[in-house]
């Protein structure tokens, strides 16, 4: 199927490694002209990585999702350099781990801002420019968290839940302007963040790496989880015209993890 995302400018945040940084590479395979952004210095050598394997045009920025004047920066740098803006894809580190009794209020402020206000921030300051898209889309990456809560993840549980209102909101606001917005929920994925999740778990109960694995795989009705690209390759066609009657969507790629109808 082509997807038609030839030429399409495509802004994926968070994205020098794990989700992020394999939907922007499998963008770039699909001859989109990639922008992507994260605050390390990781983000150029992710996107030299990317451009390199592809041959496609990408933009790696050092920016953080939290701050205001690097979102407009990223913005304005990706118009300067493509000439305008079709796909948004809304990414952002995950909060620390922790149960509501270890979590204080600072921490649950830095959360809101890191998860839902960074998704505010960004779609208000590309809507401009998606507007003048011929194919425009939002993607919200947020987690399976806010279908079931996950065991020592409270921020996780309580916040992703207003970016999927904010989701389904604006995938009714902006269908007159032909932009469809849809959300993401991935379940278990292995990168860096699952890792640093597991050794959490470790310190608290004590079991060895494998144990904790086993564990999660055993509630996966496919019996491990899922890789990057197979969350990427879900996320670049929800983003394409290939996907064009496909709006207010929350999406599970969770390996069937999620047990509920809906
Ligand atoms: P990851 O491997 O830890 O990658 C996170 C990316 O976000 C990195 O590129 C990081 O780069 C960037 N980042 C973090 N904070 C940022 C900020 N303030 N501004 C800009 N970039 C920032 O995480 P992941 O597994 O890909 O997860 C991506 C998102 O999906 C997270 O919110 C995670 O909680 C959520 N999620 C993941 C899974 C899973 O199984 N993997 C499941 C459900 C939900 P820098 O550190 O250089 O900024």
């Amino acid at each position: 199927m082509d997807l038609r995302l030839s030429g399409k400018v495509v802004l994926v945040t968070a994205a020098s490694k794990g989700l992020g940084k394999a939907t922007a590479w499998q963008f770039a395979r699909e001859g989109a002209k990639v922008v992507i952004c994260a605050r390390s210095e990781l983000i150029n050598q992710a996107a030299q990585e990317i451009a390199s394997e592809t041959h496609a045009e990408v933009l790696g920025l050092r920016a953080d999702v939290t701050q205001q004047a690097d979102i407009e920066r990223v913005i304005n740098a990706t118009v300067e350099k493509f000439g305008g803006l079709d796909i948004l894809v809304t990414n952002a580190g995950g909060p620390p781990a922790g149960t509501f009794a270890d979590t204080d209020l600072g921490m649950w402020e830095a959360a809101v801002n890191l998860m839902l206000l960074s998704a505010v921030r960004l779609i208000k300051c590309a809507l401009p420019y998606l507007k003048q898209s011929a194919n425009p889309a939002i993607l919200t990456i947020t987690s399976n968290s806010t279908k079931q809560p996950v065991q020592n993840l409270v921020l996780s549980n309580s916040i992703r839940l207003g970016v999927i209102g904010l989701t389904k909101t604006l995938s009714q606001e902006l269908g007159s302007d032909r932009i469809r917005v849809n959300s993401i929920l991935p379940g278990w994925t292995y990168t860096q963040r699952v890792d640093e999740l597991i050794n959490a778990r470790m310190a608290k109960t004590g079991q060895t790496k494998a144990a904790e694995i086993a564990q999660i795989n055993a509630n996966i009705p496919l019996g491990r989880m899922g890789t990057p690209e197979e969350f990427a390759n879900v996320a670049v066609f929800l983003c394409s015209p290939a996907a064009s009657f496909v709006n207010g969507v929350m999406l599970q790629v969770d390996g069937g993890l999620h047990s509920g109808t809906f």
